[in-house]
């Protein structure tokens, strides 16, 4: 099987298992290991944040930022299409207390102007905005990288009326790998950020989200409120570490992989690329074929690829450490027989 569905399914390296065995642990909930230290201290140097914290699943660093930013009865501006409003089962509804106010995005990327448009006014009748959420890059969008300058400009309207921002930087490596703009530049026109250590970087588990002291200090008590306080967790930090070491700068053969793929998917006859495919995400339209993504999907599987439904027509593919150019080759040539 080549297995395209998601960079998540990429296995920890010989170098992560091996770091995982030797990591010095302690403690964590006391504070006590070190290797989960290092691995936040690490994080919030590269992201230029005072303080970081590592949690399980990008899931939760997103709601503990939510959760730290806001209070319940407030609005919080975001994406129609982000992966918090879609893909997070309505938790910042169902346990933050917020109601979302989602602007459509092109790519992925919201116009300030509409924000702008969006924000509440001191008024009774009225939720106050407490929180705007950006996502880079935008997994819905196609791995699409929003542009530095937009964050920017959001940026500065939110802090000019002394709202948050908190970035879903779950893929941000891709976008700096991509731009060669690096995270650190990202992460300034943020409050908070989370970025997952799962993905593309191929460790076991976890996220981190990053700030100010004080974010991450009521952030950590959000995290032992929700069962996220970890004891022995160098364990599993030991690998997110090598991947912030090693994994970063390789992320371009993922997305060399992934223009690869499009142009190869793309050249066979009804399929259409919906993307522009700026990092390791491909989304191909299979409705001037005649089939449903799911269709097609089965007619990959018994080729031997795998790959997951994004819409009733789409299909998304993504590149990973576990799939090498060779693979791609090869996937692209067992597509061409779902076609026949
Ligand atoms: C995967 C993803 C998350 C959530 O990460 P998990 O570790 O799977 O909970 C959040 N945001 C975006 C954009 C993602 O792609």
């Amino acid at each position: 099987m080549i297995d395209l569905r998601s960079d998540t399914v990429t296995k920890p390296t010989r170098e992560m298992r091996q770091a995982a065995f030797d990591a010095p642990v302690g403690d964590d909930v006391y504070n006590e290991d070190p290797t989960l230290i290092e691995l936040e201290e690490t994080a919030a140097q590269m992201l230029g944040k005072e303080a970081a914290m590592f949690v399980p699943s990008g899931t939760q660093g997103n709601q503990i930022a939510v959760l730290t930013h806001c209070q319940p009865g407030e609005e919080i501006i975001l994406e129609a299409d982000s992966h918090i409003f879609f893909y997070e089962g309505a938790s910042i509804s169902a346990f933050a207390g917020v109601q979302p106010r989602t602007i459509n995005g092109e790519n992925g990327t919201m116009d300030p102007k509409a924000i702008e448009a969006a924000l509440r006014v001191d008024d009774i009748h009225q939720p106050e905005t407490s929180l705007i959420c950006l996502e880079n890059t935008h997994n819905r969008a196609g791995g699409a990288i929003v542009p530095l300058e937009n964050m920017k400009e959001i940026y500065q309207l939110a802090s000019s009326q002394h709202i948050p921002v908190h970035l879903d930087g779950a893929r941000i490596f891709n976008a700096s790998v991509a731009t060669g703009i690096s995270v650190k530049e990202y992460a300034t026109y943020t409050d908070s950020v989370q970025f997952c250590l799962s993905k593309g970087l191929g460790a076991p588990v976890g996220s981190i989200i990053a700030g100010t002291k004080e974010f991450i200090k009521k952030a950590r008590k959000w995290r032992k409120r929700l069962g996220g306080g970890l004891r022995q967790a160098g364990i599993i930090a030991a690998p997110g570490l090598v991947a912030l070491q090693t994994m970063v700068d390789r992320l371009e053969e993922d997305h060399t992989n992934a223009s690869l793929l499009a142009t190869g998917l793309g050249e066979i006859e009804g399929l259409t690329v919906e993307n522009s495919v700026d990092t390791n995400i491909v989304l191909i339209n299979t409705e001037k074929a005649g089939l449903s993504a799911n269709a097609f999907l089965d007619r990959l599987k018994e080729q031997g690829v795998l790959a997951v439904p994004f819409g009733p027509n789409t299909v998304r593919f993504t590149t990973h450490f576990d799939v090498s150019t060779d693979e791609v080759k090869t996937a692209i040539e067992r597509a061409k027989n779902c076609l026949v």
